[in-house]
């Protein structure tokens, strides 16, 4: 099976490239013509100070590096590539541009610069002009590619292959790098998975998809997999609805039956994992506008929440208890209480004004209940109210994580906080934000 996966990705390849593996072997060996340029070459070509790349900062050590990882610059060009990553002071070691020319720093074997910061003490990095698709259907260029890569991993004895990011070893794309360790912007996709198979199949080294990468499915990958084969039982509901007997609730602010329970219709079914007492809160929105709609997500997905409050200003207690960890937003579930807002965006949610008002109160109430300080400044600290998006930027562990969404949104966040009476900090004011300890790291721009 395997293998008739890999024969028809070399075909389809090859009929791609228009040319065999071959003749794409030959033409690396042959092909000497075009030797590496120095960066400063680049930098007069395109007119770009070459001064400026001294102030993005490097370390210099003994070294030889251990992995490659590949980017592409998809829409930006190599002037444009440049330009935005000198400003956010990030940085490569080689560029290959759409004419085949290979650009390299000279001393780059000896620089470490900051790019993924879990990686860069042993990984060179490469950045490739253009789209995945353009790159793919250009020869010239992914020949180069070839070749550059080719006698790099022989130089260094770099193994051809992609299987397993922890060993250090191997040829990459900047994407898994992203999924294994973060430490990006967004999740669009650089470096190109199709890419890297044409390379790693031209040169007979060995490319595993990503269900092959070693250990895709456990939780220990920044963005986390689901396991496709969804045969799989999924796991037993031990609390909630119809399960468990209705409880009571200590809070006055979620709605109770007339003997003071929660009312049946509006418990979640879940799996119980472990008690708390909580030091912090996390706000998160729904993106779906229907309160049992809601529900229903949660529990196929077998995840849940503490507290969830609808858009008519109601809340329930979706728990048995307050104490009872729900599964919303790893690295916060073992201390903070989670609480999901019914709504389809951060503008429904803003235009919501009973159901803002519910959500203050709550969040007072549980503030004094368990002596919860309203701030959103330290996540880390796991003392404080944050936004699922801090979370996720700080901690990652999401299915779906990109750097630039907003759940519930930075804009509702401030409203609720700044109605308790207490400081709402902006994301540039956040405990450490600017440092590399963060999954997704600040800034616009990443190479
Ligand atoms: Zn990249």
């Amino acid at each position: 099976m395997k293998k008739n996966i890999i024969s028809y990705l070399v075909i389809l390849l090859s009929i791609l490239l228009n040319c065999s593996n071959e003749d794409i072997l030959k033409k690396n060996i042959i092909s000497n013509n075009n030797p590496a340029k120095n960066f400063k070459n680049l930098f007069l070509d395109l007119q770009i100070n070459p001064d400026k790349v001294n102030l993005i900062s490097s370390q210099d050590r003994d070294r030889n590096p251990t992995a490659i990882v590949l980017h592409t610059t998809d829409s930006d060009s190599i002037k444009e590539y440049l330009e935005k990553s000198i400003l956010n002071k990030f940085f490569v070691h080689a560029i290959i541009d759409k004419k085949g020319n290979i650009y390299k720093d000279f001393q780059s074997k000896s620089k470490v610069y900051r790019l993924i910061p879990k990686m860069d003490k042993y990984s060179v990095h490469v950045a490739i002009e253009g789209k995945e698709d353009e790159i793919l259907s250009n020869v010239i260029q992914i020949n180069k590619i070839s070749e550059f890569i080719g006698a790099y991993s022989k130089k260094y004895s770099i193994p051809l292959e992609n299987k397993d990011i922890a060993s250090e070893k191997g040829v990459f794309t900047h994407t898994q790098a992203k999924k294994k360790y973060g430490n990006f912007v967004d999740m669009r996709d650089c470096g190109g998975e199709k890419l890297l198979a044409s390379v790693l199949i031209s040169l007979s080294g060995k490319y595993s998809p990503e269900i092959e990468w070693k250990d895709r499915l456990s939780k220990e990958w920044t963005f986390r997999r689901e396991d496709p084969k969804s045969n799989k039982p999924k796991e037993e509901f031990t609390h909630g609805r119809s399960i468990t007997e209705n409880p009571t609730t200590i809070l006055e602010n979620v709605e109770k039956d007339s003997n003071s329970h929660i009312p049946e219709d509006y418990r979640v079914k879940y799996v119980f994992d472990q008690n708390m007492e909580p030091t912090c809160i996390v706000l998160h929105y729904t993106a779906i506008s229907d309160f049992k709609v809601s529900l229903k997500v949660l529990e196929d997905r077998r995840v849940s929440a503490n507290i969830m409050v609808d858009k008519d200003g109601k809340a329930y207690q979706l728990l048995d208890s307050l104490n009872h960890t729900a599964r919303a937003a790893g690295g916060t579930n073992n201390s903070c209480i989670q609480i999901e807002i019914v709504g389809k965006n951060t503008e429904e949610l803003l235009a919501n004004e009973p159901q803002t008002k519910k959500v203050i109160a709550l969040v007072n109430e549980l503030s004094k209940k368990f002596g919860i300080q309203i701030s959103n400044e330290k996540i880390e600290s796991l003392r404080g109210v944050f936004s699922h998006t801090q979370a996720k930027k700080k901690f990652g562990r999401s299915v779906a994580l990109v750097g630039k969404d907003f759940d519930p949104g930075e804009e509702y966040m401030r409203k609720v906080i700044e109605a308790t009476g207490s400081k709402y900090y902006n994301e540039e004011d956040w405990y450490d934000r600017k440092s590399e300890d963060w999954i997704i790291l600040y800034g616009d721009f990443q190479p």
